[in-house]
């Protein structure tokens, strides 16, 4: 039996309305729209777009985008001194540094710098040491976003088989720790894993986050798994031939005969990176509010 296709466009669709819907209310108690700043140093085109994506979306739920460029040239006391300024400006309540940054600045130092209730994008090794720890915190937007497309799905994740593919600070890392907080058995495998194939084929639950153009053969999947591939890989036009030149890390035709539920490349995952990133910036909205609400009221009695 063919595979239901899991629909991350309308899933996100519906969690950016939900956004909107609480930021207007955001507003309309406090007076005031949260704010999302978005760094991006160089001129690589593809992280515009993917910047340019998020300034989009934030204006359509009501966010303010506060737009930073930096050039290539960029030094690492330049991104520091954005990153500094954004942490101390209070119209600003999320900061994002679209990774990858240009050679030789290091990313994972400079999204360091930023303030961990701003952390939009949950990389900061505060909200990573929560997230370990299981404890509240900002959640990175796209395994987030997975466990959201798995909620909505309405897979079971109490003792499943869960194996994610990657190891990625970014996602794989995450991803892994996420579906241990809903307690899943949880397999992580990486480029030095023995028998990929065995492993994967273990899996009730299988999320690919490689980078490999359909890696993710049939003969991986168990029939009934449900299947997330976070991958996006831009094929060249000889290798795409008619068909669009993006691909996941599954062969979408083959698995899709032998999962119960997978996602498509592109229309799966993406969009739910997004909604969850206006997600993590209301989020942060309030926490700064309730914090400010609070350090006041102590004042307050304490005169
Ligand atoms: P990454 O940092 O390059 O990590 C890739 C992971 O895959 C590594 O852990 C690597 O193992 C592992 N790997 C590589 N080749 C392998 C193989 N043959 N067998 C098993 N494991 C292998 O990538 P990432 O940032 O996690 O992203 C992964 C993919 O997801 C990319 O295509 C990226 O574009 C996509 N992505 C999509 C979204 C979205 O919004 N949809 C968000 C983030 C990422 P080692 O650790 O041993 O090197």
């Amino acid at each position: 039996m063919a595979a239901t296709i899991i629909d991350g466009k309308a899933i996100a669709a519906r969690v950016r309305g939900e956004v909107a819907n609480a930021v207007a209310q955001h507003e309309r108690e406090l007076g005031l729209r949260p704010g999302l700043a978005t760094v991006l140093v160089g001129d690589d085109p593809g992280s515009a777009v993917y910047v340019g994506g998020k300034q989009r979306a934030s204006e359509e739920v009501g966010i303010v985008p506060f737009d930073v460029r930096l050039p290539a040239s960029a030094s690492f006391e330049d991104v520091a001194h954005e990153l500094e300024r954004l942490n101390a400006d209070p119209a600003v309540n999320g900061v994002l540094l679209q990774l990858p940054v240009p050679a030789p600045l290091d990313g994972a130092a400079l999204t360091g710098l930023i303030d961990p209730s701003k952390d939009v994008d949950g990389l900061t090794p505060v909200n990573a040491g929560l997230l370990a720890l299981g404890q509240p915190g900002l959640r990175p937007c796209t395994p987030a976003g997975v466990l959201d497309l798995l909620a909505d799905t309405g897979v079971a994740l109490e003792g499943a088989e869960a194996v994610v593919v990657g190891r990625s600070n970014l996602f794989g890392k995450p991803m892994a720790q996420l579906m241990l907080g809903e307690n899943a058995t949880v397999t992580v495998c990486h480029s030095r894993t023995r028998d990929l194939r065995e492993v994967c084929a273990r899996a009730d639950v299988l999320i690919a986050a490689v980078g490999r153009p359909r890696l993710i053969g049939r003969e991986f999947v168990k029939p009934g798994a449900v299947v997330i591939d976070v991958g996006i890989n831009r094929l060249t036009p000889e290798e795409a031939g008619n068909r669009s030149g993006l691909v996941g890390d599954v062969d979408f035709t083959a698995v899709s005969e032998v999962a119960s539920a997978i996602t498509p490349v592109p229309g799966g995952v993406g969009p739910m990176t997004v909604a969850c990133l206006l997600r993590n910036t209301l989020q942060a909205a309030r926490d700064q509010a309730a914090r400010r609400e609070s350090t006041l009221r102590g004042a307050d009695e304490r005169q």
